[in-house]
């Protein structure tokens, strides 16, 4: 394969992974259960959107130690570790309902 054939194909990859990537992220229904919601004290970084939609006030960022709202400290982390698991409010995550 010559170079430019090479970099055409890398660029339909990038362009294949940025679309999966996209969809995935469409996906959330942004119910917040999986950001403390239904434990009434969620993290202090979300916020709620028209609707009783809700999203994260620091997505790009948003792996790492945090707080809610009352002061307790958790770790956010991808939703693929905890998609396994349980938490409050976890059957309306639209991820855990296409996983089944
Ligand atoms: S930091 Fe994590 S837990 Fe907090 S609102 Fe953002 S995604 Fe949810
Ligand atoms: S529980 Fe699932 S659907 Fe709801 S905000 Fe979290 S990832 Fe999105």
């Amino acid at each position: 394969m010559g170079l430019e054939a090479f970099s055409n194909e890398e660029e339909k990859y990038r362009k294949w992974q940025d679309q999966q990537l996209a969809e995935w992220e469409a996906r959330c229904g942004c119910c917040g259960a999986c950001c403390g919601l239904v434990d009434e004290d969620p993290c202090e970084h979300l916020v709620e959107l028209q609707g009783h939609r809700y999203t994260c006030q620091i997505y790009e960022n948003r792996f790492g130690l945090h707080k809610t709202r009352n002061g307790r400290p958790f770790k956010c982390v991808p939703l693929r570790d905890i998609l396994h698991t349980s938490w409050p409010g976890d059957r309306a995550c639209a991820y855990k309902k296409h996983s089944l």
